[in-house]
Order: C-alpha cells, then sequence, then structure tokens
C-alpha cells in the first residue's frame, strides 16, 4: 500500500471517529433538550388544563373524560393504550387520573408530590401533576422535526467525511511529494546520473531531508568529478617522466647518446619523482584503507618543530626569507608519530617557501590556547607566511585530492601534499585547516593533548 493511500486512511479514520463522535454527541444533547422541552410543555399543557376543569367543576370527578376531549390522554376504545407519562394527584395525594405504575385512590409519597407542578389559582392548591418517567410519544410534527434534524446531521457528516477525504488526500499527496521526489532522485544517482537536486519545499524534517540530500549529491558528484580528474593527471603525468627516461635509454641503447654522468642524474630525477609520486599515493589509499599505522610516542614538540626548521633553513636562506619559530615554554609532551608529523609539517613549510617571494617570513609556532589539564585541550602548530595568499576560490578545496599536472610544478611535488597532511592529522585525532588574506596564509594543526599514564595529570591523582 502506497504511504498517500496510508496517509489518506489516517485522515480519514480520524476524522471518521471525530465527525461521528461529535454527530452522535450533539444529536444526543438536542434529542434530550428536545424531549426535555417537550415534557415541559405537555405537564404544563396537562396542567393547565386539569386546572380550567376543577375551576369550572369544583371537583376532580369526570377530569379523565375532560383531558380525554383534549386530546391530552388517550381515548377508551384504544385496545392497548400507551403508558402516559402524567398523573393526576388531589390535595389528599389521591391518585384521581392514573397511568402504570399508579393506580386510581393510591396514596402516593409526599417526595413524589414536591417533584411535581402544582396546579393552584389565587393560593389555593387543588392538586398536583406527576411525572411517572414514561417516553413521551412524538407527535407527527414533533416527530418530523426530529427526523429532519436527524437527517441534517447525516448529511453534515457525510459531507465533512467528503470534504476530509479531499483534504486527506491533498495533504497526504503534498506531504508524500518530497518522498517521491527523493526516490526518483536516488534512483537517477543509482543509474549514474550523480548530480542530483530535489526541490526544497520546506523547512520540516523533509526539508532538511532535502537539503541533507542535495549537498549529499553535490559531494558526491564532486569527488567523482576529482576522481576522474586525478586519475586523467596522473597517468599524465606519469607519461612525461616515463617519455625522458624511455627516449633517453633508446637513444643510449642505439649508441645516438653517449652515457654521461649528467644524462643518468636526469633519469634519476625522473624516476625519484615517479617514486615520490607513487609513494605519495600509497600513503593516501592506505589512509582511506585505514590502514596506516602510526609509530606513537611520547614526543617533545619544541624538539620536533626545531628540528624540521632546520631542515629547512637553508633553503629558506637561500631565497632570503626568514624563518622564524616561536615555541610557547612548558608544552607538555604529545604522543604522536613525529615522522609522518615532521612530513606534515616539512609539506607546509615547502608550500610557503614556494609561496613566499624574497624577503618575506615564515613563522612556525607552537602553543596550548586551550586548558590540557582536563584532557579536552589542544595543541595547536601553526605554519604562517606572508606569501601570495590562497585565492579564496581555492581555499574551500586545498585538502581535497584534485591532483592537477601543473607544469610549473617543481619535481619535489606530488600535488598531494595536503591531502596527505589531512590524513595524518585526523589519524592523530586532530584537525587542519587553513586560513588566508593579502597578508599571507595560515595552517593550523590542532592535535588533542590525552592523557597519558605517564603523565598523570592533577584530575586523575584526585
Ligand atoms: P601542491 O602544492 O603540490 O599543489 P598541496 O596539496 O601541497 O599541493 O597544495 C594544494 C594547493 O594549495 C597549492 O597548489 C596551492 O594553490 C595552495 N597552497 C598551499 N599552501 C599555500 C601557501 N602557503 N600559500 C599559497 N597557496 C598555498
Amino acid at each position: 500500500m502506497k504511504l498517500t493511500h496510508k496517509l489518506t486512511l489516517a485522515f480519514l479514520l480520524l476524522s471518521l471517529i471525530v465527525i461521528g463522535l461529535a454527530v452522535a454527541l450533539i444529536w444526543g444533547l438536542i434529542n434530550y433538550e428536545f424531549n426535555q422541552y417537550l415534557e415541559v410543555q405537555r405537564q404544563n399543557e396537562f396542567a393547565v388544563a386539569a386546572k380550567n376543569y376543577y375551576l369550572e367543576n369544583r371537583t376532580w370527578d369526570g377530569v379523565d373524560n375532560y383531558l380525554r376531549e383534549q386530546q391530552l390522554l388517550p381515548p377508551l376504545n384504544e385496545v392497548s393504550p400507551p403508558p402516559q407519562p402524567f398523573v393526576l394527584v388531589d390535595t389528599d395525594r389521591k391518585v384521581v387520573v392514573a397511568s402504570a405504575p399508579y393506580v386510581v385512590g393510591e396514596k402516593v409519597k409526599q417526595g413524589m408530590l414536591d417533584k411535581g407542578i402544582p396546579i393552584e389559582s389565587g393560593g389555593e392548591v387543588f392538586g398536583t401533576v406527576i411525572s411517572t418517567g414514561q417516553p413521551l410519544i412524538r407527535n407527527p410534527i414533533e416527530q418530523k422535526y426530529v427526523d429532519q434534524i436527524n437527517r441534517g446531521f447525516w448529511l453534515a457528516g457525510i459531507v465533512g467525511m467528503l470534504v476530509a477525504l479531499g483534504f486527506g488526500l491533498l495533504l497526504a499527496r503534498s506531504l508524500t511529494r518530497p518522498v517521491r521526489d527523493l526516490t526518483t532522485a536516488t534512483r537517477q544517482m543509482a543509474q549514474g546520473k550523480l548530480e542530483q537536486q530535489v526541490p526544497v519545499h520546506s523547512k520540516d524534517e523533509l526539508g532538511e531531508l532535502a537539503q541533507a540530500f542535495n549537498q549529499m549529491s553535490a559531494d558526491v558528484a564532486r569527488a567523482n568529478q576529482s576522481r576522474r580528474q586525478m586519475t586523467a593527471d596522473i597517468a599524465h603525468d606519469l607519461r612525461n617522466p616515463l617519455t625522458v627516461i624511455g627516449g633517453y635509454l633508446e637513444s643510449l641503447k642505439d649508441g645516438k647518446l653517449k652515457p654521461t654522468p649528467e644524462r643518468f642524474e636526469v633519469m634519476q630525477a625522473e624516476v625519484q619523482h615517479l617514486q615520490r609520486l607513487v609513494d605519495d599515493l600509497r600513503t593516501l589509499s592506505l589512509a582511506d584503507a585505514g590502514e596506516l599505522k602510526l609509530h606513537l610516542e611520547p614526543t617533545s614538540i619544541s624538539e620536533l618543530l626545531e628540528r624540521v626548521a632546520e631542515a629547512y633553513r637553508h633553503q629558506a636562506g637561500q631565497q632570503q626569507i626568514n624563518l622564524k619559530v616561536e615555541i610557547e615554554p612548558d608544552l607538555p609532551e604529545v604522543n604522536l608519530d613525529s615522522a609522518r608529523v615532521e612530513q606534515v609539517l616539512g609539506n607546509l613549510l615547502t608550500n610557503a617557501l614556494r609561496y613566499t617571494p624574497e624577503g618575506g617570513e615564515i613563522s612556525m609556532s607552537a602553543n596550548q590556547p586551550f586548558d590540557g589539564a582536563q584532557g579536552e585541550g589542544g595543541l595547536v602548530l601553526s605554519v604562517k607566511d606572508n606569501g601570495s595568499g590562497i585565492p579564496p576560490e581555492v581555499l574551500p578545496h586545498i585538502f581535497e585530492r584534485s591532483y592537477r599536472g601543473d607544469s610549473s610544478r617543481s619535481g619535489n611535488e606530488s600535488g598531494l601534499g595536503l591531502a596527505i597532511a589531512k590524513s595524518i592529522v585526523e589519524l592523530h585525532g586532530g584537525n587542519i585547516r587553513a586560513e588566508s588574506g593579502e597578508n599571507g596564509s595560515q595552517f593550523s594543526i590542532i592535535l588533542p593533548v590525552q592523557k597519558t599514564a605517564e603523565h598523570p595529570t592533577e584530575q586523575d591523582t584526585l
């Protein structure tokens, strides 16, 4: 059964219950009130007729005949007259005009008398009309009135149901429309058309679902596109060194070129480039598969930073770039894989050196801005340069694997550096982010500081 039908049925059932209850309640109330009204009316009529008779005759004898004439009692010749709703009682509490369960002459209890309507004139009481509790028999006009009201209620009920059905159908269709849109879009995605957008009609849960779907579809499509691009670019970039090496080897084999050390160096550089590319790809695929193992050990951050800075100081000097290291004192040791973190910092420094002009400045720093004692603190390592900065349209994508075959790229760069850096930092439970403006770029690595057994915190010893 379709969701639309289920919802419609649910609405219908609900409105059936509500309308049914309302109709039954109001109908019952009207019937009750109408009967009450009739009873008071009839009892008054009965009392007035009885009073008129008494005032004229000064006795109750023969009052039953008079009431019959007034059609307030059934005629005598009726075979089995229905029980009457009222009896007449005289001042001695004796029944004058009877009906079941009373008989003529029977003495009625005072309590019953109090509930009746006294027949009086000028302060003198002649008798009382008591209700027997028998149901009133409606005359045809009254019955017709009740029937009409009845019919009106049925009609209102049916119209109400039809309106509820119509609204239910409309509502169910509009509620399930986003679901239908999503199903169609998901089928399209399954067929390979990854870029799907469904309209967002509302801000409720279904609207949120549609928005999440659109985001997912866009992400999947972009990831797929960048994977394709990356494969194409890698293939392209693998071809260049292979062409160079192949060309040299052929010429050397044919004796067209002499095997000089310079020529071997060129070939070796190309092989190294290939090697690095393959290494980077392997690191990334290991990280993807969750198989990149870290060798964690308590490490002094200041020593690590100094080591990395030392390795790049010569190159910075050659480019006349001032390489500064600023380390907050008393930083705790952190559990990390120093070789991998050095690789990340090295990549950030290489980039900074590449995008910073002569006379520029690069500063590496380490500090702990949060309260590490709680075990939630983070250690921030950052590499800041005052170079060209990253264009705003590029910034959101720099950590993606958008490998681009860039002819201007030096042999040292695979173009996957930041993607690898992100994987390694995240494996350490941290995260990496980049900020950039006209005054250069800043990359920050936030590493969690875990409470280790060797370094119990105050919290632990309490
Ligand atoms: P690659 O540097 O080989 O292109 P990366 O993944 O290391 O690959 O960097 C991705 C991109 O981020 C670079 O191509 C560059 O556009 C940008 N980038 C990274 N670091 C910096 C920086 N310090 N200054 C300016 N741009 C940068």
